[in-house]
């Protein structure tokens, strides 16, 4: 049997695994990281990049930064619009005042071929990184110094300390953390590529559509370059078994029926396959970490209970883990007592924004109280002026989910009258 040891091993190449390679590269620790997948692969996922990553890839490196803003494969995204079930939309710029011409773009919609290989490649660069792909991780046994990796194709890994980023479907979050599937915390979604969707926003707004019949989730449209757009569809799992729905017949009907959507699909063609992907939310907190492991993006449920984002979050996660691992090689720590820091400092960054979305996605499944906000919204610049700041002040944010909010903006409105 082949037999290595290394210090720090992560398991998954995807945004969080190899956020914390890249991030322990950086800070000179060197790490093996391995991938059952080899690169490029594609990974079922809506493909828009937050500026959470792009923050968190200008912070670790600015040249990375402006590699990832060249790629020829991303769309640059300068809003959002929201299609609520009375279809009154509402558009809502990422930035205020924007200028597509001279500002760098807020966000971006990059197929994940393209980014996470971009990730990978950003990888194979970094000298202190082992990165082996095709190498499928079989099973996991504690020993004396941390862990021991039995691979697909026989080899054994020893490490002393292992980070766990394989994804939704993780067999160490669900077998050995013992993170079991929870369905009113999970989401049920499908993807499919088209080409030849029209009706687009001149500034490739991604639209999020809150249909009736999918609440709560929704139906999503995302541009990507040449004309092509990324489609699809997702619910919480609980909603989707009580209600029994067939989520690829819903897909089927809203491109059929739906009188706005159906319009805009006439002489879209299908490229490639519908294909379906669960999404472990963040709205119930889940312990992330134990003796000499941590769990990471997915994994970890980290993903973002409104919007289901969860790239931001597995990169966000990926640098703490990073951090958090060299202190553990420096102080010769591995008990879980010692990595609660790692959950600590996960729930500071990402947990109140994980139970502010809680919130939301529970006060959105009130239909009538959504078309009556967004109405509201809709015909007043400075609430939509405020709310695009919310895009990148939190604190601001908060706001959304107090009463008192609303009453003084809509007294603000009257008096205004
Ligand atoms: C339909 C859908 C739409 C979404 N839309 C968006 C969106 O628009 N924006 C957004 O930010 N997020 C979105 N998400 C969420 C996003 O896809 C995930 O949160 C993100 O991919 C998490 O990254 P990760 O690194 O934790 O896991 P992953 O990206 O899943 O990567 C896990 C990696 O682990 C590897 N792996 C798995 N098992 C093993 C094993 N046994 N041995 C070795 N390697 C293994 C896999 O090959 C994979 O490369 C969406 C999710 C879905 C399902």
């Amino acid at each position: 049997m082949n037999m290595m040891e290394t210090e720090v091993c992560i398991v998954g190449a995807g945004p969080g695994g190899a956020a914390a390679a890249l991030k322990l590269s950086y800070l000179g620790t060197p790490c093996l990281l391995l991938d059952k997948a080899t690169f490029p692969r594609d990974k079922v996922c809506g493909d828009a990049v937050s500026g959470k990553v792009t923050t968190l890839l200008g912070r670790l490196d600015p040249a990375m930064l402006r590699r990832f803003r060249q790629q020829v494969t991303n769309v640059d995204v300068w809003g959002i619009r929201f299609i609520p079930s009375n279809g009154r939309e509402l558009k809502i710029p990422f930035q205020v005042d924007y200028d597509p011409n001279v500002d760098e773009a807020p966000g971006y919609v990059m197929r994940r071929t393209d980014f996470d290989n971009f990730l990978v490649e950003e990888v194979r660069q970094r000298k202190n990184i082992d990165f082996r792909e095709g190498i499928e991780v079989k099973e996991y046994e504690r020993t004396d110094k941390g862990w021991k990796i039995s691979t697909a194709s026989g080899q054994e890994i020893h490490c002393r300390i292992l980070l766990i980023a394989d994804g939704a479907y993780s067999h160490f979050s669900r077998h050995i953390a013992g993170h079991t599937k929870d369905n009113a915390h999970y989401a049920a979604a499908l993807r499919a590529y088209y080409k030849g969707v029209t009706g687009f926003h001149k500034d490739n707004f991604i639209e999020l559509h809150f249909l009736p019949e999918l609440n709560p989730g929704y139906f999503w449209i995302f541009p990507l370059p040449n004309g092509g757009a990324n489609v699809g569809l997702g619910m919480r799992s609980d909603f989707v078994q009580k209600r029994r729905l067939n989520l690829k017949t819903v897909l089927n009907e809203v491109f059929e029926k739906h009188p706005d959507i159906a319009a805009r699909f006439a002489n879209a063609e299908l490229d490639g396959k519908i294909v379906g992907y669960g999404l472990p939310l963040g709205s119930k907190r889940r312990s992330l970490s134990g003796d000499h492991y941590m769990l990471l993006g997915d994994a970890g449920h980290l993903i973002d209970p409104l919007t289901g984002e969860g790239i931001g979050n597995a990169f966000y996660s990926g640098f703490i883990a990073a951090e958090q691992a060299i202190q553990c090689l420096q102080e010769e720590r591995f008990d879980a007592t010692y990595l609660e820091a790692y959950d600590a400092r996960v729930d500071r960054v990402l947990r109140v924004e994980m139970r502010l979305s809680y919130q939301l996605q529970r006060i959105m499944q009130i239909q009538w109280l959504t078309n009556l906000i967004t109405g509201f919204i809709a015909s007043n610049p400075k609430i939509i002026e405020l709310l695009c700041r919310m895009y990148t002040d939190f604190d601001l944010r908060k706001q959304l989910v107090r009463p008192w909010f609303w009453l003084k903006m809509w007294l603000g409105r009257r008096a205004e009258a």
